[in-house]
C-alpha cells in the first residue's frame, strides 16, 4: 500500500468507518484547543474505557498483571495510557507518541492596560508562528487562573455561539503602504500582538476607565482581581469549531491539527486494544514540543520513564537494570505531522521525497535541518519491521522528508525517545499550512493513521 491514493482504495464501508472516525476526532478538536482540555478530555475517555488512574493504585499498592489498563494524568498537561501486555515489561514496550500543545498566543503575567479608549491583554506568542497570520480574526480565550486563595478558574470563552470573542487588530491597506514593504517577519511585530478585550468607560472612574470597567467585570464574573493573572495560564486560540472543506467534504481545517491529529488516534488505538497483547502498548500524550519538549510536563522531562518506574514496580519487584532494558527494548512511532506538499509552494519541495494529502500515513525516516541536524534518522532495520507491518496491515502509507533540503527543517520528540535506546521512527499525518491558525488535513490521512497505529501496537516485535 505504499505511495497510493487512499481514497481511491476505500469500499463503502471504509468510507463509513472514516467518517464515524473524522466525527470523533471533530469533537476532540473542539472539545480540546489547550493542552490541558485535550488531557482532560483523554482521561474521560480512559475511564470510559475501563482504564484505572495508576496515581490511585500506586497509593492503593495495587498489583498489576497482564491485561490490565491503566492511564496517567500528568500535571494536566500530558497524558499517559497502557495496556500490561502477557510478555514482562523487560521485553519492551510498543509505544505511540504524540503531542498536545500547539502554537498560540499566551497571555503575560501583568497583561491589563488601557490605550485610547481600548482595553488590552498584552501577551507572548508560543511556538514558530507567522505573526501575520494571527491578526483580524475572531480569537478564544481558554485557560486557567490561580486565585490567591488556590481557588481555580476554568476558562473558555468564545466557542459557543453567544458569547463574545476577542480580536487582535491589523493596518489597514489605505495607509500599509510602508508595513507592505517590509519583510514578513517584521509586519507584524511580536509586542503589537496585543489582545483587544473591551471598550465601554467606567464613567465613575478618574482614569483608566475602560480598564477599571473591564476589572471589575472580571471581578463580579469570576471573582477575580487583576494579581490572579499573575497565576494564570490563558491562552489565545482561534474560536470557533473545526470545519468540513470541499464540496466532497474530504478535508478538515481546524486548529491544532500539529499534532492532535495524531494524538488522537494513538490515544484511541491504546484504548481500543482488546484482551491482552503480546507486549505492554502505551499511548504518550505530551506537552511544550512546540517550545523544544522542555518544563515538567515536556518530553525533555523525566515523567514518562518514572511513570514506567512505577508501572514496573507495580507488576514485579522494582529493578533499575529492568527498567532500563524496558525501556531500551521498546519500539515506538513518535508520530507528528508532516509538511503536506502543497503545489502553491512547489519550490521548497522534493516531489519524491514528499508527503501528499491522501496517499496516507507518512514516514520520516528523518527530520531536522542543515545536514540532519537534531534529527533521530531511524534504522533501517526498523523501517523494514514498520514497512512489513503497514503493508500488511493494508495501511495506506508514504515516506517523506520536511521539505527540500536547505529549505529549512523542524525537529519532534523522536530524538529524545531515541536517548533510552528504543528504535524508534517519525511517522504522522502530512498538513498543509502547518503552524497557520485554521491548518488543513486529509480525512483519509487521518484514518490511515488510526488504522497505522492500531497495526503497530499489535504486530511490532523487537527488531
Ligand atoms: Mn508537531
Ligand atoms: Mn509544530
Amino acid at each position: 500500500m505504499y505511495k497510493k491514493n487512499a481514497w481511491e482504495s476505500y469500499t463503502k464501508t471504509d468510507l463509513k468507518k472514516l467518517e464515524a472516525f473524522a466525527k470523533d476526532y471533530r469533537a476532540f478538536l473542539d472539545n480540546g484547543k489547550t493542552e490541558r482540555e485535550c488531557v482532560t478530555t483523554a482521561v474521560s475517555m480512559a475511564e470510559k474505557a475501563g482504564f484505572r488512574d495508576l496515581d490511585q493504585l500506586i497509593r492503593e499498592g495495587a498489583k498489576l498483571k497482564a491485561g490490565d489498563k491503566v492511564y496517567r494524568n500528568w500535571m494536566n498537561k500530558s497524558f499517559l495510557a497502557f495496556v500490561l501486555g502477557e510478555e514482562e515489561l523487560d521485553a519492551g514496550m510498543n509505544i505511540l507518541g504524540a503531542h498536545i500543545d500547539s502554537p498560540r498566543i499566551d497571555v503575560k503575567q501583568n497583561p491589563v492596560y488601557e490605550s485610547d479608549g481600548i482595553c488590552y491583554l498584552d501577551t507572548h506568542y508560543y511556538g514558530g508562528i507567522k505573526k501575520y497570520q494571527w491578526v483580524a480574526l475572531p480569537l478564544a480565550l481558554h485557560g486557567v487562573v490561580i486565585r490567591k486563595d488556590g481557588t481555580k478558574l476554568t476558562v473558555a470563552i468564545g466557542e459557543k455561539a453567544d458569547d463574545p470573542v476577542f480580536y487582535i487588530s491589523d493596518l489597514l491597506i489605505h495607509l500599509a503602504q510602508e508595513q507592505m514593504g517590509k519583510k514578513a517577519t517584521e509586519v507584524v511585530p511580536g509586542e503589537n500582538l496585543d489582545l483587544i478585550i473591551g471598550h465601554v468607560p467606567d464613567k465613575k472612574a478618574e482614569k483608566d476607565k475602560v480598564k477599571t470597567a473591564i476589572l471589575d467585570y472580571l471581578k463580579k464574573e469570576y471573582q477575580m482581581e487583576e494579581e490572579d493573572f499573575i497565576s494564570a495560564e490563558l491562552e489565545i486560540v482561534p474560536a470557533g469549531p473545526t470545519r468540513e472543506v470541499g464540496f466532497d467534504r474530504a478535508m478538515l481545517a481546524g486548529y491544532g491539527h500539529d499534532d492532535r491529529v495524531c494524538a488522537f488516534p494513538s490515544i484511541q488505538a491504546v484504548l481500543d486494544v482488546t484482551g491482552t497483547p503480546k507486549y505492554t502498548v502505551c499511548a504518550a500524550i505530551t506537552d511544550k514540543e512546540e517550545i523544544g519538549s522542555v518544563g515538567a510536563t515536556g518530553w525533555g522531562a523525566h515523567y514518562f520513564e518514572n511513570t514506567v518506574a512505577e508501572l514496573y514496580a507495580l507488576t514485579k519487584e522494582y529493578s533499575e537494570l529492568g527498567l532500563k532494558r524496558t525501556l531500551a527494548n521498546s519500539r515506538m512511532l513518535s508520530s507528528d505531522v508532516s509538511a503536506g506538499y502543497d503545489p502553491n509552494f512547489a519550490s521548497v519541495f522534493e516531489r519524491k521525497n514528499a508527503a501528499f494529502l491522501g496517499e496516507g500515513v507518512c514516514f520520516n525516516k528523518y527530520t531536522g535541518s542543515r545536514g540532519k541536524s537534531g534529527s533521530n534518522d531511524a534504522n533501517a532495520e526498523f523501517m523494514g519491521a514498520v514497512r512489513k507491518i503497514m503493508d500488511d496491515a493494508k495501511v495506506s502509507w508514504q515516506t517523506c522528508e520536511l521539505g527540500r533540503v536547505d529549505a529549512g527543517g523542524g525537529g519532534t520528540i523522536a530524538y529524545l525517545c531515541a536517548k533510552y535506546g528504543m528504535n524508534v521512527i517519525d511517522c504522522g499525518v502530512p498538513v498543509l499550512s502547518m503552524h497557520a491558525p485554521w491548518e488543513l488535513i486529509s480525512k483519509a490521512d487521518l484514518y490511515e493513521a488510526y488504522k497505522c497505529y492500531g497495526a503497530f501496537l499489535e504486530n511490532a516485535e523487537p527488531v
